[in-house]
Formats: structure tokens, C-alpha cells, sequence
């Protein structure tokens, strides 16, 4: 079966996240937010019970992109069905052209900031070349979705059903998506929790970790 991983908003924790992934060998895609990061230094997005949501710059997001995959998640991180036509174009062209330019691959994924989509950003989505784009909504199976540009991923990785659906996907060797922001991390415990869980799923005989954009060609 394969596994994919996928972590929104270009965080200070995708660092010491990486960190991880990369003792296990495990792929991850990176969804990033282009307009909200400045090139050299971090800066303060909002809080998450309490504690500071930091963004990286523009230079640890390409740092990332040497070993993992970038896939858009829009300029400034707006309620897409509520953007003129004129400023979802921008939304999502300008992101892929900055991230293309950032990594110096083609970026082929989006995933929707707060989950939003509706028929005419999917078009949009189309129209401007990009592969596939991930929901909030939870699929199993999850793979192939209807359209890839609608895809749903299985949980998020606080889900109480992650070993459940882990398990399903192994048992009928089908696709394994979870999801999550990397501030959601936020005990030793939890950290512990999810390199369990990285390491459980590298050292998984019948697990392969892919990159998203390998799945949608
Ligand atoms: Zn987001």
C-alpha cells in the first residue's frame, strides 16, 4: 500500500517535522502559502491554543524543498469562493509561478485553505494546470477520487481513526492519506506520537511512502 503525507501553511514546526521525516526516510508534500512568508526572517501568523503560530521564510521553504515536495496552498490564504474570477487567478497562478520559481520543480498540487471549494474554483484549479487539489473532507477508500481535483483525504493525523484506516489500507492494499498543520504538534507527548506513527508506517513491510504528485500523473 502507499502513504502520503501532507502538511499546510509553511510552519516553524515543518522544520523539526522534517527532522523526523527524514531519520524514517519518509515523504512528505509541504502546501504553502506563498504571500504570507517573507523571504529572510519568520513572522508571527496568528495563535493556536495559546501558542504562536510562526511562519518560515521563504528561504527555510526552499531549504524544505530539497528533500520534500511543495505543492500550493494559494498567495494569501483566502476563502476562495468569495474571490472574483480576477483574484482566484492570481490566487492560484501566482502561487504556482512563485513556488516553480522557489524550487525550481513544477508544482502540480493545491489544498483548498479552510477546506473551501466550490465548481468554480475546481475550474480554475483546471484551467491552470494543476493536477490534483486536497479537501478537508475524509474519503475511504480514498483513492482514485472522482476527481482529483476534489480529493479527500483519509484523516487527519489526530484522527481517532488513523491506526483504523492505516490498518483498512493495508489490509486492501490501498491508498493512505493523512493530513495536518505541524502547530498542532504541541507536547513532547504528541511529538513522540506522531514519530511513532512516521516510524511505524517507514518500518511498515507493506508500506511505501509516496510524494501526492506521483499519484496523480
Ligand atoms: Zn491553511
Amino acid at each position: 500500500m502507499i502513504a502520503v503525507q501532507c502538511w499546510d501553511d509553511g510552519v516553524q514546526n515543518d522544520l523539526k517535522l522534517a527532522d523526523i521525516l527524514r531519520k524514517y526516510k519518509a515523504k512528505a508534500c509541504f502546501n504553502i502559502d506563498v504571500g504570507r512568508h517573507l523571504r529572510d526572517c519568520r513572522r508571527l501568523l496568528a495563535e493556536h491554543n495559546g501558542q504562536p503560530i510562526i511562519s518560515l521564510s521563504m528561504n527555510e521553504i526552499k531549504s524544505l524543498s530539497v528533500d520534500f515536495e511543495l505543492a500550493s496552498h494559494s498567495v494569501t490564504h483566502p476563502h476562495l469562493t468569495t474571490c472574483s474570477a480576477e483574484r482566484l487567478k492570481y490566487e492560484l497562478d501566482s502561487s504556482k509561478k512563485m513556488l516553480e520559481e522557489l524550487s525550481g520543480r513544477e508544482i502540480r498540487g493545491f489544498a483548498y485553505p479552510f477546506g473551501e471549494y466550490n465548481e468554480e474554483t475546481v475550474e480554475a484549479l483546471r484551467v491552470s494546470g494543476y493536477k490534483y487539489a486536497r479537501t478537508v473532507k475524509n474519503a475511504s477508500p480514498s483513492y482514485p477520487p472522482r476527481d482529483p481535483l476534489e480529493f479527500h483525504p483519509n484523516c487527519h493525523f489526530l484522527s481517532r481513526n488513523f491506526m483504523e484506516e492505516f490498518s483498512k489500507a493495508v489490509e486492501r492494499n490501498e491508498l493512505f492519506w493523512f493530513w495536518g498543520h505541524s502547530y498542532e504538534i504541541e507536547s513532547p507527548e504528541q511529538w513522540q506520537d506522531i514519530e511513532n506513527k512516521i516510524k511505524m508506517i517507514s518500518e511498515h513491510p507493506s508500506a511505501e511512502w509516496k510524494f501526492p504528485s506521483e499519484l496523480f500523473i
